[in-house]
């Protein structure tokens, strides 16, 4: 067998993430390897964990990023913050607030279930409802930007309805940090995780987590040991901890975290409100674009993502044709459906670096062509 070096083709990634990755990201990922406590590393850690604080608009001490993709902050979170028989009111309204409750099961914790349904935000009023109805919730848990619908949930609202019940808030922003709002400290998120693939447009891999001095002491204090060795904050807060005491932990995934650095440092440099405000831009152009085509977004106006479109399929149309012509003649990538949307709608992402005219003219052309 003749085995030759991989050169992946060069697509434009317009679906669910992840999303294309600019040349400065890329060309930081490929710099000479160092150690992972060489004091220039520790200093760009440094400096990883300030930018980080300024993406999540936190103070939060533990902001750090995790090495494993975006499931594994969620699993960071909850195995953390779990224990056995800790009440956690899950909010579903699309896949991953499935995925959440599904950690909490592994834990040991009792769900309480909420559900919308797919392609509405969480209902703030079910939320109450369930807080009524269970003494001693521990935590609330919710998807700020559920990818597999295109929905953004009121998080504001839900974090404090968490925080007026003495629970703790545990938020999945993996779609939303960098594309939209995103205030930790300004509505009282307790624990959040992201990931690196959607709006920050770094390799997937890696994903940011910050917990709150209240998630923190709650780690502390825990009665039982957390059931993750690599998870586990008590530990991994020595290595990405103050100053100049960094310990071994595991080898940090050093080339990484400097793409994460220079994408980090692209969203510093454009700024955060600039970045939504980009976002919603390109989001209206390529919606008036669809609906020129008489084509139609599933979502309404009120809570609808800017960063992943989901586009109701028309009757009569072959939807993984379509996405098939759109890869092989454009080499552009666009999501199928997920779950209870399966053959429903396409999902079109504008995510980071790749919300940016060229590609909203590149998919508005293919799609009008793949659909003739
Ligand atoms: N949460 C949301 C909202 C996501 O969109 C994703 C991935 O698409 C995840 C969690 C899981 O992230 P990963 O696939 O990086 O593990």
């Amino acid at each position: 067998m003749m085995i030759s070096s991989f050169h992946p083709p060069e697509r434009t990634l317009m679906g669910p993430g992840p999303s294309d990755v600019s040349p400065r990201v890329l060309a930081a990922l490929a710099r000479p390897t160092i150690g992972h406590l060489d004091p220039e590393f520790i200093r760009m850690m440094d400096e990883i964990k300030q930018l980080l604080q300024y993406a999540f608009n936190t103070q939060n001490e533990l902001t750090m990023p995790v090495s494993a993709p975006g499931s594994a902050g969620m699993e960071a979170c909850f195995v953390n913050l779990v224990e056995p028989g800790d009440k956690v009111i899950v909010c579903q309204n699309g896949v991953f607030g499935g995925r959440m409750a599904e950690n909490v099961r592994r834990f040991g914790g009792e769900v309480i279930l909420v559900e919308d349904e797919w392609g509405q935000p969480v209902d703030l009023n079910k939320v109450e409802s369930a807080f009524k109805a269970n003494n001693g919730v521990k935590a609330l848990a919710f998807v700020h930007a559920e990818t597999s619908t295109g929905v953004r949930s009121d998080a504001a609202a839900l974090a404090k309805l968490a925080r007026d019940n003495g629970a703790l808030t545990i938020m999945d922003a993996v779609t939303s940090l960098g594309g939209i709002e995103v205030d930790l400290d300004g509505w009282g998120i307790d624990a959040v995780y992201s990931g690196t693939q959607k709006c920050l447009s770094a390799p997937p891999g890696i994903s940011p987590v910050s917990f709150s001095e209240r998630a923190v002491a709650q780690v502390r204090d825990r009665q039982s040991t957390v059931p993750s060795w690599f998870l586990d904050k008590n530990l991994v807060m020595g290595y990405w901890g103050e100053g100049t005491k960094r310990a071994y932990h595991h080898t940090a995934p050093v080339n990484a975290l400097y793409a994460l650095h220079e994408s980090l440092l692209m969203l510093k440099q454009e700024g955060l409100e600039q970045a939504w405000a980009r976002h919603d831009h390109y989001h209206q152009a390529l919606k008036a674009g669809l609906e020129a085509m008489g084509l139609s977004l599933l979502v309404d106006e009120a809570y609808r993502l800017p960063q992943l479109n989901t586009v109701t399929i028309p009757d009569g149309v072959d939807e993984a044709r379509v996405r098939s012509r759109l890869l092989s003649q454009y080499s552009l990538e666009i999501g199928a459906g997920l779950g209870a949307l399966a053959g429903k709608v396409w999902r079109i992402g504008l995510m980071g670096h790749g919300c940016n005219s060229r590609n909203v003219l590149l998919c508005l052309g293919a799609l009008e062509s793949a659909l003739i």
